[in-house]
C-alpha cells in the first residue's frame, strides 16, 4: 500500500525525471555518471513514454519503474533506459543497433537524442507494433526488423554503439565484430533471473577491446538456446 502511495498515481513527466535524477545521483559512483547530459534529461522528459505501453498501464507510464507491454515482455524502467542512453554518448546522426526492441521505448530516446537506430525484435507481433508506433509518433529514423538479433544486423554494420535490452549469458561476438573502432556495447550479461551485470565493451582502433562493469541490472532475457 504504501510502496503504491509512493509511486503514486499521478506521476508525471517531471516526477519521472526526478526520479531518474536521484537514481543516477544514487549510482553515480558506480556508473560514473552522477548527473545525466541535460539532452539526455531533456529527451526522456519529452518522449511519451504513455504512448509506448498498454491500455491498462497509461495511468502508470510516468512511475520510475518497469511495466508489462504483453508477450511476456516489459518496457524498460526510465532510469535504466536513460543510463544506457547516457552511457552510449550519442553524437548528431550516429548509427545505432538496438536488440531488444519491444514497444521501441529505448529506439524512441536514441531517435530524439539524434540517432539513426535499427532495432531488431525477436518476437514478431512486437516488431511490427514498435514499427507501427514508431512511425506514427514520427520517429522516422528508426527501422524495426523481426528476427534474432544476436547476429546483429550486418548490412548496416558498423555502428557507433550498440545496446542489447535483453540479459545475455554471455556476450555474442557478432555484435562486438559490428562495432565502429572507438565505439561501444552496452550489454546486461548474466543468468535470466538473477542478477545480471551491466558490461560495457569498448572496442579500440587495434582491434583490442576492454571490458568494464557498470551496475547490477535485471532485464528479461535475451532468447534462442544457448546465446
Ligand atoms: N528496449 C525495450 C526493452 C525491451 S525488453 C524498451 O525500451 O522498453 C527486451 C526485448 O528483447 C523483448 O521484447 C524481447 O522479446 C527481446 N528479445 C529477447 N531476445 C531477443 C533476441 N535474441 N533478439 C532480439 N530481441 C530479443
Amino acid at each position: 500500500m504504501m510502496l503504491r502511495h509512493l509511486f503514486g498515481a499521478n506521476a508525471t513527466a517531471e516526477t519521472m525525471i526526478d526520479a531518474i535524477a536521484r537514481d543516477a545521483q544514487e549510482t553515480g559512483a558506480l556508473t560514473g555518471r552522477p548527473v545525466f547530459a541535460e539532452a539526455v534529461m531533456e529527451t526522456m522528459r519529452t518522449v511519451p513514454r504513455p504512448a509506448f505501453v498498454p491500455e491498462g498501464e497509461k495511468a502508470s507510464a510516468w512511475e520510475n519503474r518497469p511495466l508489462p507491454i504483453g508477450h511476456g515482455q516489459t518496457i524498460s524502467q526510465p532510469y535504466i533506459v536513460a543510463l544506457m542512453s547516457e552511457l552510449l554518448d550519442v553524437e548528431p546522426d550516429a548509427r545505432i543497433l538496438e536488440v531488444g526492441t519491444g514497444c521501441g521505448y529505448q529506439t524512441a530516446v536514441l531517435c530524439a537524442l539524434g540517432a539513426v537506430v535499427y532495432s531488431v525484435e525477436v518476437v514478431e507481433p512486437l516488431a511490427m507494433a514498435a514499427a507501427l508506433r514508431l512511425a506514427e509518433l514520427g520517429y522516422a529514423r528508426a527501422t524495426v526488423r523481426a528476427g534474432d538479433g544476436r547476429g546483429g544486423w550486418p548490412e548496416h554494420a558498423p555502428y557507433d554503439g550498440i545496446i542489447v535490452t535483453a540479459a545475455a549469458p554471455s556476450v555474442p561476438p557478432a555484435l562486438v565484430d559490428q562495432l565502429k573502432p572507438g565505439a561501444s556495447l552496452l550489454i546486461p550479461v548474466g543468468r535470466a533471473a538473477a542478477t545480471q551485470s551491466l558490461q560495457r565493451i569498448r572496442k579500440y582502433h587495434d582491434g583490442s577491446r576492454e571490458t568494464t562493469t557498470v551496475l547490477p541490472v535485471a532485464f528479461v532475457p535475451l532468447t534462442g538456446g544457448r546465446g
